[in-house]
């Protein structure tokens, strides 16, 4: 462990050793990373995946993890901070670093007139893990506009097509078995009036504020909506789940798909309170609610 410590340090300038993560995540919950690294550009990002491959290290990589649930023991081997913010345009096309933040980037381009991601403009979260979860919302997904992805994997570069991700509701080949860091994405995108596609973003903030516990922890929606026309919060909802409470952990009486993290929760009682609510839930109605939120840490 020695050596791998010495080699980290030589290698990530600024890599940490068993730091928490609950600051870095959108829960304020989280226990430490062995070790964690900040990567402020795609080279750094390359880097820190590489090495994590020469040295047989598990690797984490997070943009902002608000679609994450980190269990209290924390995370083993290295986990890194996409903070590759870069973005270019060429024409219609973006280029964007994974740690490039979405609400950040879609509203850029509503303001240079450029349409496509407009439904995004207040996904909180980063490039890197909206294309990881296929983020999306009224219908309509990043993947849509996504041309392709520079990911490393095994220490080996590789350029990735919508096809090879099998992209779907909430989910990609990331989320299954393709073991690889998205370094940058490209996506397309057509000319628009940025009036009327920065009013989209805003009427869509104001319906979010009023619809989402902002007070609390929390990473939006926790389960996927059965079907399109089968919202997960109505289910919860008509099984009287809202406002269940296990430890500090709470389904939203605002809106129940959220948990929230009361103060004071810690990663257990979240997902005993998610574990709950789909035990019920299954037992109301037949449906197996599956979770968006991934969970790291919990093995
Ligand atoms: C208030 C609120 C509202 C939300 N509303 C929506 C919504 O409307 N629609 C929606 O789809 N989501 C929504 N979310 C969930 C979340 O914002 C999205 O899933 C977002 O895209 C996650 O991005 P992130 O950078 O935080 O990813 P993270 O939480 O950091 O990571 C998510 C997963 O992707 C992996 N990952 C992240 N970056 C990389 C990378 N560069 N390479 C490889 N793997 C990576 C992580 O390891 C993890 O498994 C909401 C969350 C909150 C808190």
């Amino acid at each position: 462990m020695a050596d791998i410590a010495e080699t980290l340090a030589q290698e990530l300038p600024g890599v940490t050793r068993d730091v928490p993560l609950a600051p870095h995540c959108a829960y304020r919950i989280g226990g430490p990373a062995d070790y964690l690294y900040v990567a402020r550009t795609s080279a750094e990002l390359v880097r820190a995946a590489t090495l994590a491959a020469e040295l047989d290290l598990p690797l984490t990589v997070l943009g902002q993890a608000t679609n994450v649930l980190v269990g209290d023991a924390g995370v083993r081997g290295l986990v890194v901070l996409a903070r590759n913010a870069e973005t270019a345009l060429d024409g219609e096309v973006l280029t964007a670093g994974a740690g490039a933040l979405l609400p950040a980037v879609v509203t850029d381009l509503a303001q240079q007139g450029l349409a496509g991601l407009e439904f995004a403009g207040n996904i909180p979260g980063s490039i890197g893990g909206a294309v990881v979860g296929n983020a999306g919302a009224y219908g309509r997904a990043v993947g849509d506009a996504l041309i392709d992805v520079q990911v490393i994997g095994g220490g080996q570069a590789d350029t990735l097509v919508p096809a090879d991700l099998r992209l779907g509701y909430r989910s990609s080949a990331f989320k299954q078995d393709l073991r690889a860091v998205v370094v940058t994405a490209r996506f397309a995108l057509v000319g628009g009036a940025p009036g009327a596609l920065l009013d989209e973003i805003a009427r869509d903030a104001e319906l979010r504020h009023r619809k989402h516990p902002f007070e609390y922890g929390s990473c939006g929606s926790f389960f996927k909506n059965p079907a399109s026309d089968l919202p997960a919060a109505r289910l919860i909802e008509d099984a009287g789940l809202k406002g269940l409470t296990v430890g500090r952990a709470q389904v939203s009486v605002d809106h129940a798909n959220f948990i929230v993290a009361l103060p004071g929760a810690a990663a257990a009682d979240i997902r005993a309170l998610a574990d709950e609510v789909a035990r019920v839930v299954f037992e109301r109605s037949g449906i197996r609610l599956e979770r968006e939120v991934t969970l790291l840490g919990f093995d």
